[in-house]
């Protein structure tokens, strides 16, 4: 056994979120003197000898990089940049787990409650479009149906049986097509998606270029779909748009909020086209109003991975408590202490 003993320090920082959230403050912590000095702000300060294994053995950085991944064509017969075939699809899922990552919601990424294994990566799932692929049934003579292995749901559902850590979740952006063709089910299909625990996203009633139309016609748009959505599926919020072609409205503030007819919408998140992973959500620059996305095609996806790969140090690791924010002590200075809210910070040291 070669294994060098190193001597890890933790330093855990107990901050109130409602102290900093509460002044606006943004002032950093940059050193344990520091932190000494400013018990004012800081209810503890603790100093402790963590087990080698607990941080610094699966690399937590919880203020490295997460992709959201954007799909559109399920099951293809040849794949190309906005089609992907089946089997490429479940290639991608198996690659996926292989190499560490796990599925979280957009909605638990943006509220900060991350609940990835420890030593894992998570990892976003959009599917835009609404087409066939992505949700399709099976029915027989009789009317029974089932929901087809060979399209997204299916073939993630699946997929999670024998992986059962790498979670199933994804958002669906969809138009008024009506979505997931198979005409009469759609409204069956958007109710089952929110009971399987999928999320419903914005992708404008007409797959609109929005920096085309008036401030008027984009409220129409987005009102729209999330009128159709919300009053098909009960209790359900559609909180999120992905942008038809990446393009923005005009006025930008009518992406996050408006209302037409009487019907307001208020997204949380709007989601680019491109090209490249998302921040932290507890870092500074983050900023979920503009969300990029990779490209789920062949040539992004295993770009990407292969990036992480190389620059492992760019990569969300988490320590697996959501209560907790992990990060190398090097990476302390990303930090947005005002995104903490009630979590605790925990950075680690290593001592040779
Ligand atoms: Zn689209």
């Amino acid at each position: 056994m070669s294994i060098i003993k190193r001597k890890i320090v933790v330093l855990v920082v107990f901050c109130f979120g409602i102290l900093f959230s509460s002044c606006g403050c943004t002032s950093k912590i940059t050193d344990t003197n520091i932190i000494n000095n400013e018990s004012n702000n800081i209810s503890q300060v603790v100093e402790e000898i963590q087990p080698e294994k607990e941080l610094s053995e699966i690399k937590a950085n919880e203020a490295g990089k997460i992709m959201i991944l954007m799909y559109h064509v399920i099951g293809a017969s040849k794949e190309s940049d906005w089609a992907q075939t089946a089997e490429n699809f479940k290639r991608d899922l198996e690659t996926l787990y292989e190499q560490g990552y796990s599925l979280i919601s957009l909605n638990d990424y943006l509220d900060n409650n991350i609940q990835t294994p420890a030593g894992k990566t998570p990892i976003i799932m959009t599917f835009d479009d609404g087409s066939v692929g992505h949700f399709r049934y099976i029915i027989d003579e009789d009317g029974t149906k089932k929901i087809d292995s060979q399209c997204a749901v299916g073939i993630l559902l699946e997929f999670e049986k024998s992986h059962l850590e790498f979670g199933h979740t994804a958002t669906f952006y969809v138009n008024n097509d009506p979505p997931f063709g198979q005409g009469n089910y759609w409204k069956e299909k958007l109710q089952k998606l929110v009971a399987l625990g999928f999320d419903v996203g914005n992708h404008t009633m007409t797959h609109a270029k929005l920096s085309k139309l008036t401030s008027d016609s984009v409220q129409k748009e987005l009102a729209g779909l999330a009128k159709i959505v919300e009053e098909t599926v009960p209790n359900y919020k559609v909180n999120s748009l992905a942008l038809p072609y990446g393009l923005s409205p005009k006025e930008y503030n009518f992406a996050l909020q408006g209302s037409y007819d009487g019907y307001s919408y208020e997204n949380k998140a709007v989601l680019k086209v491109g090209a490249r992973p998302a921040l932290s959500p507890v870092v500074k620059g983050f900023d979920p109003t503009k969300l990029p996305r990779v490209q789920a095609s062949t040539g992004e996806l295993f770009k990407w991975l292969e990036y992480f790969k190389n620059n492992p140090d760019q990569r969300y690791i988490s320590d697996g408590n959501p209560k907790t924010i992990a990060i190398p002590e090097e990476n302390k200075e990303l930090l947005d202490i005002s995104k903490l809210q009630d979590k605790t910070i925990k950075y680690w040291v290593k001592v040779e």
